[in-house]
């Protein structure tokens, strides 16, 4: 399974998979179609599903232009996106399996940004390759989603399980913030060497325009504060009585940054 990032409007991206010997695709959260369809040209591949995390309009939006292209593409998304998603046909719950070409991905419910938010993990099947997670708004380089449907508790087990990936797992997540999300991560945790690193290399990377996406869980649990509500001096430094309120906390900071 190759996987080809595909930037769409000023700061989405869109992936597609791509099985080259069956020459089928499947594309995850197409905000936009066009870029899509001319991916799929190029690869000379045929659309078989879409993988959508959750019903916003920057994830769905090249849904029906989609199936009018590819009718036989299947529609994924989580159960309680039941009537938000164009054209689904797949009622995702936590524990569903999903498969792609010769790789099977792991449903995982993870409510927060959404109250039906779901990812898709997809295990290594050799030593020699990495998990890949598609977590939509959930988790972002740095940073995570916005907590419009949920709540900070709900988040915090979402991000949990996130968390709990192996360390070697690709993140590929729906936005390009990183920079932005790593300036306010430098606000309440300006010790932390892992991350000023990081800051460094990202503000390279973005000055001459290059994505910031795959992330991997390793570096997001050492440098980005939205998985580390349970380190003592963020807990300290919000002034907080327990990891849920130091996650709430931050994400308030953050929602005024
Ligand atoms: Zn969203
Ligand atoms: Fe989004």
């Amino acid at each position: 399974m190759q996987i080809h990032r595909l930037p769409a409007f000023s700061d989405n991206y869109i992936f597609v998979l791509h099985d080259p010997e069956h020459k089928i695709a499947a594309v995850v959260d197409p905000a936009d179609p066009k870029p899509v369809l001319a991916k799929l040209r190029d690869l000379g591949a045929e659309l078989v599903a879409i993988f959508n995390t959750h019903h916003h309009s920057d994830h769905v939006g090249g849904n029906r232009k989609l199936l009018r292209h590819y009718p036989q593409a299947v529609v994924y998304g989580g159960e309680h996106d039941r009537g938000r998603i164009p054209g689904q046909q797949h009622f995702l719950k936590e524990g569903d399996r999903i498969t792609f070409s010769d790789r099977t991905a792991d449903i995982l419910f993870v409510p927060g940004h959404t109250r039906a938010h779901i990812a898709y993990y997809f295990p290594p099947c050799s030593p020699e390759e990495f998990g890949e997670l598609f977590c939509g708004d959930t988790l972002f380089a740095g940073g995570c989603g916005r907590l419009f449907e949920g709540t900070p508790a709900q988040m915090v087990h979402s991000l949990s399980k996130l968390r709990a990936l192996p360390e070697t797992t690709r993140v590929w997540c729906a936005h390009e913030y990183t920079l932005k999300n790593l300036q306010f991560a430098l606000t309440v945790d300006p010790e932390n060497l892992h991350l000023k690193n990081r800051y460094q290399q990202v503000q390279a990377a973005r000055s001459q325009s290059q994505p910031t996406i795959p992330s991997e869980i390793g570096l997001e649990k050492h440098t980005n504060p939205f998985l580390r509500w349970d380190q003592p001096h963020l807990i300290t430094h919000t002034q907080s009585d327990t990891p849920v309120q130091c996650f709430a906390r931050l994400r308030g900071m953050k929602d005024q940054f």
